[in-house]
């Protein structure tokens, strides 16, 4: 099935046809969490997206390479290392695996590749090496720094470079106040050798250098989230434009943040809910939440809000379910044929799941009286496997017997029965 589908593009803030380098292959990139505390819903919110954006792609009969990194080198790794006076391979590792079981929680399938920052620091060397012969780069006593005005800077956030400016680095030896430092000299924490002594790269050369050794320029979409659009995401097209003349990707997705209680929810302002303090029987919820908004838009969680998901989804559930009741018997003899073609093209649409939400509740609405029962009932287990959220359709052979001995009490007019079987049934949640 060929399908147009458009990508929102940050620059001009338009719609974008998405066209794959390669037919029917599709690699995506998406800066993954920096391991140095909890894994929380904020970090919950682009795996989820991502899975069902890899669903979606698979759906299309496209092979997609999916690859999410592992943030193991940075100052706020080693910091924490010093205040827990632990080991930041020790940190790193155990936040890691917190990462690895909180896809697992969310039954979200891991990425097809995780690379490590620290299993590509040779090749980040080079290429800092590289761009430093050729200019790009250049060494004061604290590190190693790229010029921005050695290439067209500040193209994804579509500003002026004087507006970008990023006052963290006090350096005094820079040449010019905005140059990102690629490489710092350190003895402290995790360093390791370089023709410029011990140090550390920095978290977007790390990003850049993955890229390029995994995708090599056949990068069709990088993601992250929209607080990742300045600077790591500049900084990172700025080098691989400086190491290969090419953009780094032909397309970006960019996700809305997550709130908690009208707070941002960052791990630095340690304010968060845990992935693993989700309760296990509402994380279908909260998939159903996230899924719920546009993913460029941000959402202000709140317990109440998951809590309010969480019933519209019971809801949903019981619905179908009863559905299932209905069919059973019949289920077999019907193809599960059903036009995907209007929950395709909102998808198509720079992903838009909110109108497959509002598709959902249509549905349900008119469920009990919708003629084309079975093709509304199979859209619907379709949309939510698109969305990674589970729906239980196992009824028991016996309460299939006791819905029929219901509608057949019904026809009789026995209202009694009726009434009994009927409310044996909204006992067991059918109803
Ligand atoms: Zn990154």
């Amino acid at each position: 099935m060929i399908k147009k589908i458009q990508i929102y593009n940050p620059k001009n803030r338009k719609l974008e046809e998405f066209n794959s380098i390669e037919e029917n292959k599709i690699n995506i990139y998406v800066c993954g969490p920096t391991v140095y505390d909890h894994i929380h819903l904020g970090n919950a919110r682009p795996i989820i997206f991502f899975d069902f954006v890899k669903k979606f792609f698979e759906d299309l009969n496209y092979e997609v390479n999916l690859v999410s990194n592992i943030t193991d080198i940075d100052d706020k790794i080693i910091n924490r290392s010093i205040e827990e006076q632990i080991t930041e391979k020790e940190i790193s590792e155990k936040y890691t695996k917190e990462y690895l079981n909180s896809l697992d929680y969310l039954r979200c399938r891991r990425p097809d590749l995780i690379p490590k920052a620290t299993d590509y620091v040779d090749s980040m060397i080079n290429f800092i090496q590289e761009l430093k012969t050729n200019n790009y780069v250049y060494e004061t006593k604290q590190g190693l720094y790229f010029r921005i005005n050695s290439v067209d800077y500040g193209v994804l956030s579509n500003q002026k470079v004087d507006r970008l400016i990023s006052k963290k680095n006090q350096d005094f030896e820079k040449e010019n106040e905005q140059d990102f430092s690629v490489w710092k000299k350190t003895e402290l924490g995790l360093k390791f050798d370089s023709p410029w002594g011990e140090g550390r790269p920095g978290w977007h050369t790390e990003c850049a250098v993955m890229n390029h050794k995994i995708f090599n320029g056949q990068l069709d979409i990088h993601g992250g989230g929209n607080d990742l659009k300045f600077p790591h995401h500049e900084n990172e097209i700025a080098l691989i434009k400086a190491f290969t003349g090419k953009k780094l990707s032909n397309y970006w997705i960019h996700n809305g943040r997550l709130d908690f209680n009208n707070v941002k929810m960052s791990k630095s302002k340690k304010n968060f809910v845990r992935v693993a303090d989700l309760p296990k029987e509402k994380v279908d919820a909260f998939k159903f939440l996230i899924l719920s908004h546009h993913y460029r838009s941000p959402i202000n969680y709140s317990e109440k809000l998951l809590n309010e998901y969480d019933k519209i989804l019971q809801n949903i559930s019981k619905k179908i379910r009863f559905a299932t009741l209905k069919i059973s018997k019949k289920r077999d003899k019907f193809l599960k044929k059903f036009d995907k073609a209007p929950v395709l093209d909102m998808i198509c649409k720079d992903f838009d799941t909110p109108n497959i939400v509002t598709r959902v509740y249509n549905i349900i609405k008119k469920i009990d009286i919708e003629e084309n029962y079975f093709s509304v009932f199979h859209e619907l287990i379709w949309i939510f496997h698109l969305f990674g959220i589970r729906i239980n359709t196992e009824v028991p052979r016996k309460d299939i017997s006791i819905y029929e001995e219901w509608v057949e009490a019904r026809e009789k007019k026995d209202y009694e029965t009726a009434d009994r079987l009927r409310n044996k049934l909204m006992g067991k949640g059918y109803l």
